[in-house]
């Protein structure tokens, strides 16, 4: 059976790589862009009055390719190549700067900001890969800046910078670790049902909409169940609300262990639970479901002295026969739900199969009981 880790949302952070969403990394790198860009406008200036005519040539060509670069971000669909590009040539940059003969002994802190940007533009994995590579030749490089390394003093200076660029990793990493595992605890949380640990609602529509996505590409079929436990209000008002819960709580067990790796159980909300079924037949999901339906009405659950039994109702639409949108399914099967209560609980109930195949409207759906 499906976890919740399934929904979209998870999903979503899966394909972002970095812990940012891709629109905030977009706004993000154009940001960058501006910065970078300004700045060497500024940095050209001043090679310029140094009389380094070629940097400030090069610095303010890059400058106005930054420019150019802000506007192409927008709408452009290779941002992971934008990155890439923007990270090494920037990197490399970084390290030209630091091996130019009269360089400032103060361009090597910018060896500190290549895990920051990595980390944050293409998160722990990536971000290490292209960071750390980068920091050993800006380590290496600083080395050879300090020439003969045979006083205290220059021993000094070369730990100062090899120890912090290696704890600046260090803590970006473990802080990157820390943040994807409590992102994942809450998008685990928003999609958990707390009471049975189940996917919640919100859960199930986006798994059942990526459901219907995907089975309109492979041209399968999936059913669409939802199940309700007949006259739970009784178990509340006889053994109480806690008894209640129990109910809940073991017939999500029943479910979670009776369903197959590739389908989906959630707690909609009270006493109602919705199934996805997918790759079967109408036949095969009614066979299923029946199946259910007997293991809860055989099921007995011990509270204190008091022994429960419930029974519940199922309704079952099909896709795509029943329809082809969320909505028509959730009314058809919901609609078959309550004909199977009215006709006396306990029982599955699906569309007629005699029916036109237009359930378009409430009127429209005959179900079997
Ligand atoms: P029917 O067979 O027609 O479905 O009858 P029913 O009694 O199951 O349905 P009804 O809608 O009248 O009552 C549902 C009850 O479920 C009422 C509500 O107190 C209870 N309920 C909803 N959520 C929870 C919950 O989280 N825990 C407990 N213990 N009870 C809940
Ligand atoms: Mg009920
Ligand atoms: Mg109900």
């Amino acid at each position: 059976m499906n976890t919740p880790h399934d929904s979209d949302l998870g999903a979503t952070l899966e394909r972002s790589r970095s812990g940012l969403r891709d629109s905030h990394r977009r706004s993000l790198m154009r940001l960058l862009f501006l910065i970078t860009g300004a700045s060497l406008g500024v940095f050209a200036c001043l090679q310029a009055l140094n009389g380094f005519w070629w940097v400030a040539f090069s610095e303010l060509s890059a400058s106005l390719l930054l420019f150019v670069g802000v506007f192409r971000l927008r709408t452009s669909p290779y941002l992971q190549r934008w990155i890439y590009g923007y990270l090494v040539t920037l990197f490399v940059f970084f390290l030209a700067i630091m091996v130019f003969p009269d360089a400032s002994v103060t361009a090597f802190v910018w060896v500190l900001m290549m895990p920051v940007l990595a980390y944050l533009l293409l998160g722990k994995r990536e971000g290490l890969i292209l960071s750390a590579p980068f920091m050993l030749v800006g380590a290496g490089v600083y080395f050879v800046h300090l020439g003969q390394v045979n006083s205290a003093y220059l021993v000094i200076d070369l730990l100062n910078m090899v120890l912090c660029g290696a704890l600046m990793l260090a803590f970006i990493h473990m802080y990157e670790i820390r943040r994807e595992e409590a992102e994942q605890r809450l998008v685990d949380l928003a999609q958990t049902d707390f009471l049975t640990g189940l996917a919640n609602r919100s859960s199930f529509q986006s798994t059942l909409a990526r459901t219907i996505a995907e089975c309109e590409r492979s041209g399968n079929g999936f059913a669409l169940v939802i199940m309700d436990i007949d006259h739970f209000k009784l178990v509340n008002d006889t053994l109480g609300h806690d008894a209640g819960d129990h109910v809940l709580r073991d017939i999500a067990e029943s479910l979670a262990e009776r369903l197959r790796g590739t389908d989906f159980v959630a707690r909609l909300g009270g006493e109602e639970f919705g199934l996805i079924l997918r790759d079967v037949k109408s036949p095969d999901a009614y066979e299923l479901m029946d199946e259910l339906r007997q293991r809860i009405a055989d099921r007995e659950l011990v509270y204190g002295e008091a022994r429960i039994r419930v029974t519940a109702s199922f309704g079952i639409a099909q896709w795509p026969e029943h329809g082809r949108q969320a909505e028509t399914l959730f009314r058809v099967a919901d609609r078959c739900l309550y004909s199977g209560k009215n006709a006396g609980r306990n029982r599955i109930a699906r569309p007629l199969t005699a029916a036109s195949g237009d359930y378009s409207s409430d009127t429209a759906v005959q179900c079997t009981r």
